[in-house]
């Protein structure tokens, strides 16, 4: 579940993700600047609590867990969490 904007109530966010996956290359020793890729799998895209999030309608910026409902209550201290 997720919270709108904390700032502005805007529901729609740019997340920060990293994508993971693999390709093929074929390098060429003539040149070692080029390569060209052959052969590519799907990506995966992930986002962790900790990635950034910026809403598109203000300029509020945060992380993911500030608009997650399911995760640490925003009222609890940081330190709380490794209690
Ligand atoms: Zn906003």
């Amino acid at each position: 579940m997720f919270k709108p904007c904390p700032k502005c109530g805007g529901r729609e966010f740019r997340v920060q993700v990293t994508f993971s996956g693999s390709i093929c290359i074929l390098v060429d020793p003539e040149d070692p600047e080029a390569y060209d890729v052959t052969d590519s799998e799907p990506t995966d895209s992930a986002w962790e609590d900790l990635s950034f999030v910026d809403c598109r309608d203000c300029d509020w910026s945060g992380t993911m867990a500030d608009i997650e409902t399911d995760t640490i209550p925003a009222a609890m201290e940081p330190g709380d969490a490794f209690a």
